[in-house]
């Protein structure tokens, strides 16, 4: 209790010193349409039981609506405007090499769990994909205690990296498949486990989006994988802890009616418009996991390398079928709250049923094998979940249902909202 009146101060933002755990989830690809589905069918009991003792509202993810800016803006508490992941690429003007975003050295002010570690607190950080690990982990000292690992390479942790070691042994299980629901479910077992074995003050468990990407909400096997997630968010509440629950982004099928990808070829359309070379578009979204996505999105960004000036290029492409937003760089920025400074000359967002791409042919959609296209990025993906199984304040109450929450509000609700 003699910390119950402390706060820890993170990039502006005050935060209260927990009485008991707070966990807070990122449901990758944890689109509002998954729980509105399974709530119906009564599938995820205690997700239910959350929304109804606790709060719960759809909120405003950020845009781009993908897994590294989104991440990055919850566990900061600020907009990517101030931590300055927009991406998993941008563009370095210099060398006109696209370069990617997931170091922690371009993360810029600091994490929640990392200040509240200087604080003394016992904090964790478990991820699906290793890539977002260092961002995640950003200066935090794993030498007293605290633990940052990815399921993705749990076989691998060292006390010296991870804070940790035999993960394995610890969860019980096998390394989970890259493309797997299990990756997932990994994260949230090794979570539970450290719960079970101590004190924990603050933990972020960060999941992937294999399932979403796969399956609709009416799949068998996204019922699956809810059941399962909703079942260990029981276990963490009963647990004792203050359970808060979100998504990076959400998701949206992107196919015809025949089930091939709506594409719009960015990169194609500018280079037979102005000639190749002269723009550079980049899909912001591509990473080591583009097998379920081909590395298409909702949101791409466009470099003027040559003659063509941003305006050229938005009055070339305004107005093609499928582009919702076609947004030169100031307005963008404005709009979006991103930083200037890694933001292309010309901004393009598709509508919720379209995607785009750069050149057909860099694209490899092989790894959709037969199914269909879900992918994000875009507006139409940024709506997400805003859920805690705990009673708000009355202020919070209040701040909550008079205006459209921010996902990177959560932390602030779980640890000074809540009635602890
Ligand atoms: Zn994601």
């Amino acid at each position: 209790m003699a910390n119950a009146a402390r706060t820890v101060l993170v990039n502006g933002t005050g935060y209260r010193w927990p009485s008991r755990p707070v966990v807070v989830v990122c449901i990758d690809g944890g689109d509002p349409a998954y729980l509105q589905q399974f709530l119906r069918e009564g599938a995820i009991p205690h997700i239910a039981q959350f929304m109804k003792q606790g709060f719960a509202v759809v909120a405003e993810g950020t845009v781009p609506s993908f897994t590294c800016p989104n991440n990055m803006s919850i566990i900061t508490g600020t907009p990517a405007s101030r931590h300055g992941i927009s991406g998993n690429y941008y563009l370095d003007t210099a060398t006109g090499e696209a370069v990617v975003m997931t170091g922690p050295e371009l993360l810029r002010g600091d994490t929640i769990l990392k200040q509240f570690a200087e604080a003394g607190a016992k904090v964790v950080s478990i991820t699906a994909k290793d890539k977002l690990r260092r961002q995640l982990g950003k200066g935090l000292d794993v030498s007293r205690g605290n633990v940052s690992f990815s399921s993705e390479k749990a076989d691998q942790c060292t006390l010296a990296e991870n804070g940790i070691e035999d993960v394995l042994a610890l969860v019980g299980q096998p390394l989970p498949d890259m493309y797997s629901m299990e990756l997932s479910l990994f994260v949230l077992d090794a979570g539970i486990r450290l719960l079970e074995l101590g004190r924990r003050d603050l933990m972020y468990l960060s999941l992937t989006d294999f399932v979403q990407h796969k399956y609709a909400p009416s799949e068998d096997e996204a019922k699956r994988f809810y059941r399962e997630i909703d079942r260990r968010f029981g276990r963490l509440a009963e647990l004792g802890a203050i359970v808060a629950l979100t998504a990076d982004h959400g998701m949206n099928d992107k196919s015809d009616a025949e089930g091939k990808p709506n594409v719009v070829w960015l990169q194609d359309i500018l280079d037979a418009k102005f000639g190749p070379g002269d723009t550079k578009v980049v899909c912001p979204i591509t990473d080591a996991f583009v097998a379920h996505h081909g590395a298409l999105g909702g949101f791409v960004r466009v470099w003027c390398r040559g003659k063509a000036t941003p305006q050229q290029v938005i009055e070339a492409i305004r107005g093609i079928a499928g582009l919702e937003s076609v947004l030169d760089k100031e307005t963008a920025c404005r709009v979006h709250d991103l930083p200037p400074d890694r933001e292309g000359d010309v901004v393009v967002i598709s509508t919720a049923q379209v995607c785009v791409g750069a050149s057909e042919r860099d694209h490899d959609l092989s790894g959709l094998a037969g199914h269909r296209l879900r992918t994000h990025g875009g507006v139409s993906e940024a709506k997400v979940p805003f859920i805690i199984n705990t009673p708000l304040t009355d202020e919070y109450r209040l701040k909550g249902g008079s205006a459209v929450l921010k996902s990177y509000e959560l932390f602030d609700f779980a640890l000074n909202g809540t009635v602890q």
